[in-house]
């Protein structure tokens, strides 16, 4: 039995607060409720986490470590069991589901090593009687604020390396999908992590962020949600002058090329556009297909596409779940009628799935898709791929970059001199080269431009969370 209570200084809390329904996608009924937090149970957290950190932050990298291991331990254990919670909640099939609990849980496998090479400097000083001394120190309390898409891999990517760092958390996880969370706090709770290390407030996201954003104690914010958001929280993250990392939206073009393996690239974008019924920061948002390859390409995808299953996330049978709630089915429903009032065709898909069911839509491909699109600069986050033709490398390039976003790009192409081309000029932070799904905990995930600041997963990803001091020493 999960509890959905708020996890503070290592107990469960807000039995008495007012609630908020969690509802399953697939068909609108109510699974669960937790309780509304707002200032008071945001504040109590940051108090929590700052005690916390007096001890935490000097614990040695190996004890900090058999915690992230205990907890990965239980985890691994408990994944159908945490893959179900996720499905319920979030409506992914429960496979992917499943497959996102691993994703997540190697980020606390990687960082529970890496935390174990934080390495400073020694530099050569200016003076014989002079070193120059350079240490990595844990930041102090990291508030973290997390979206409904990954309800596991968003935690743990900025948990897992902020722990072992040496930094204590906060965490808001988003309104739709707490109960994952809860799960993995938990979980944590059983492998030991001392009172107030993790904190897990529900409720009332402006209220929680606000309460943070003041707090100077809190002196890290990682955030993973959209772009407007983010925008915000720097603004009020400059306050006190926190350092800040920001996962936030994307545009992601995915662009084919005349000599590209078909097959491969088909598989590559099915894989980035429909997992999570396109509803990643990094999937596809935009297909550019060469001119001379692109009608074959739209009918071979269009079969593929036309075979996917849309179900309930429980059924085993099913590829693609619902979408999130009914906001954001119906901007699908307004990119595709637009695209459709502006000129282009249905191949696939096209329509939201009977009303009485849950936010499902159609797998869906168009054709003849042209830049006034709304589905060309917004992102849809859903399951249309809208596939414009072009003519030249540099014309690709040019429409690919033609964006605030920077976050993944896909080329497929067989030709090396020109992946490497394509992939250098592109201004994104990832770029899948004939790989539709690049993200795992040992690479450093991020965006160029509007797409966020600073980079989650690799080595790269524990920087965020340390301060460097210089010490002089003269004797
Ligand atoms: P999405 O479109 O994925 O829901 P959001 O940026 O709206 O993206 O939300 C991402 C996370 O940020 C969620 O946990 C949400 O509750 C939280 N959030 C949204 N608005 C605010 C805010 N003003 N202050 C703090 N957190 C917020």
């Amino acid at each position: 039995m999960t509890n959905h209570l708020i996890y503070i200084n290592g107990k469960w809390v807000g039995e008495g607060l007012e609630k908020m329904d969690v509802i399953n996608p697939a068909n609108h009924e109510k699974i669960a409720s937790v309780p509304k937090g707002g200032t008071a149970e945001a504040e109590h957290a940051a108090d929590a986490a700052y005690e916390a950190f007096q001890t935490w932050s000097k614990k040695t990298a190996g004890e900090r470590s058999e915690l992230l291991l205990n907890w990965h331990r239980l985890i691994d254990e408990n994944k159908e069991a945490i893959g179900k919670i996720m499905t319920l909640e979030q409506g992914k099939p429960l496979k992917e589901a499943i497959g996102e609990v691993n994703y997540a849980n190697g980020f606390n496998l990687w960082y529970a090593e890496e935390g174990k090479r934080i390495y400073g400097e020694t530099i050569p000083a200016s003076h014989p009687n002079k070193r120059i001394l350079v240490q990595k120190q844990p930041v102090g309390v990291v508030a973290a604020i997390t979206p409904w898409n990954f309800p596991a891999a968003m935690i743990t990517r900025k948990v897992a390396p902020a722990l072992a760092a040496g930094c204590t958390v906060v965490v808001k996880p988003a309104g739709q999908t707490p109960l994952t969370a809860l799960k993995l706090a938990e979980l944590a709770e059983e492998a030991g992590f001392p009172k107030g290390v993790i904190n897990v407030v529900t409720g009332r996201s402006k209220e929680i962020g606000e309460a943070w954003l003041k707090d100077d104690r809190v002196r890290k914010l990682t955030f993973t949600g959209s772009t407007e958001v983010g925008k915000q929280l720097m603004q009020g993250a400059a306050r006190t002058m926190k350092k800040v990392s920001l996962e936030l939206g994307g545009h992601a073009p995915f662009i084919v090329m005349d000599d590209a393996d078909v097959d491969k690239a088909i598989e590559g974008l099915i894989g980035s556009k429909f997992r999570n019924a396109g509803q990643t920061c990094i999937c596809t948002n935009r297909v550019y297909v060469q001119e001379s390859i692109a009608s074959g390409f739209t009918v071979k995808l269009a079969e593929a596409v036309a075979k996917l299953k849309i179900g309930d996330g429980l059924d085993g049978a099913t590829d693609i779940g619902p979408l999130i709630d009914q906001g954001a089915v119906e901007k699908v429903e307004q990119h595709v009628q637009d695209a459709i009032d502006k000129g282009a065709r249905i191949e696939a898909g096209g329509k939201k799935a009977d009303a009485d069911a849950g936010f499902y839509f159609e797998p869906t491909v168009l054709s003849g898709v042209t830049e006034e699109m709304m589905c060309m600069t917004e992102e849809t986050f859903g399951p249309l791929a809208p596939i414009a033709a072009f003519q030249t490398e540099e014309e690709a390039i040019a429409r690919a970059n033609d964006t605030p976003y920077g976050l993944a790009a896909y080329v497929f192409t067989e030709n090396i001199g020109r992946a490497i081309r394509i992939s250098e000029q592109l201004e994104y932070g990832i770029v899948g080269l004939n790989d539709g799904l690049p993200s795992v905990p040992q690479a450093p995930f991020g965006g160029f431009k509007e797409s966020g600041l600073g980079r989650e997963g690799g080595h790269h990803g524990i920087e965020e969370f340390l301060e460097i001091k210089y010490i002089s020493l003269a004797f």
